[in-house]
């Protein structure tokens, strides 16, 4: 009896379809059935993750331009000569375009945590390279507001700090910090916009655990910066020692 019960078409199709939902048959990066691969991408989209390399800025990433006639070391792009930013040094994993961008998408506006094991052995590869760079850091995240935090159920940013944490075997800050009002999301608006909405929107939660302590401060994408400079100003209010920045993407 159970097992008819098991086998009806019924019960079939809908276990395919829980399945399904947790690890898509198509692939994230381009919607075509995934043969080979992981959970989440085919192995031919997860060859196309485009890893950031030099040349770049020295102080904020931005990957420089190849055609522009830049010194081979020590390039600065015209933002950070302007001291646009606050933080020390921030770096990215990969550019925020096609398949970087769809499995963040996934993971982070469909309620997929998992699909961050796709880009962990990236994190590793990029971590194991730049170990000594990071010795000594605490890692800490860019944290989402609590209503956000309900809906989604769980925070992107942490997962990501909880990852390179790992990588790192570095301690990892839970809750450094919080949203003490909520903003409007960040995408699709310009650069005074995303300035203005995240102005005072962050607290240290407790000052000593920030205080003196190198912080890797991770979040997923890194469009002007506006989310990650205010963060760090409020983390070197709270005397936090250098401020470094990790993102997924750059867009
Ligand atoms: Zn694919
Ligand atoms: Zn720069």
């Amino acid at each position: 009896m159970i097992n008819r019960f098991l086998n009806s078409a019924c019960v079939v199709r809908a276990w395919e379809s829980l399945l399904n939902s947790v690890f898509p048959r198509r692939c994230v990066g381009c919607g075509l059935s995934r043969e080979q691969g992981g959970d989440y991408l085919c192995g031919m989209c997860r060859d196309d993750i485009f890893v950031i390399d030099d040349p770049l800025c020295e102080t904020c990433g931005r990957p420089a331009d190849i055609d522009y006639d830049y010194p081979a070391e020590g390039f600065e792009c015209g933002w950070c000569r302007k001291g646009e930013y606050r933080f020390d040094r921030a770096r990215s994993l990969g550019l925020y375009d096609s398949v970087l961008k769809e499995l963040i998408h996934f993971y982070k506006y469909r309620n997929q945590p998992g699909a961050i094991a796709e880009i962990e052995p990236f994190l590793r590869d990029y971590f194991e390279a730049h170990r000594t760079e990071y010795e000594g850091f605490a890692v800490a995240y860019v944290p989402l507001h609590i209503r956000r935090l309900k809906d989604r159920g769980f925070d992107q940013a942490f997962v990501l700090a909880h990852t390179i944490a790992n990588i790192l075997d570095a301690p990892l800050l839970v809750k450094p910090l919080h949203r003490i009002r909520e903003t409007l999301p960040q995408a699709r608006r310009n650069r005074e916009e995303r300035l203005k909405n995240v102005k005072g929107a962050f607290a240290v939660v407790n000052p000593e655990t920030v205080s003196q302590k190198n912080i890797l401060l991770v979040d997923d994408v890194f469009t002007t910066g506006s989310t990650v400079n205010e963060v760090t100003r409020v983390l070197k209010k709270a005397k936090a020692g250098r401020v470094e920045v990790f993102t997924l993407a750059r867009a």
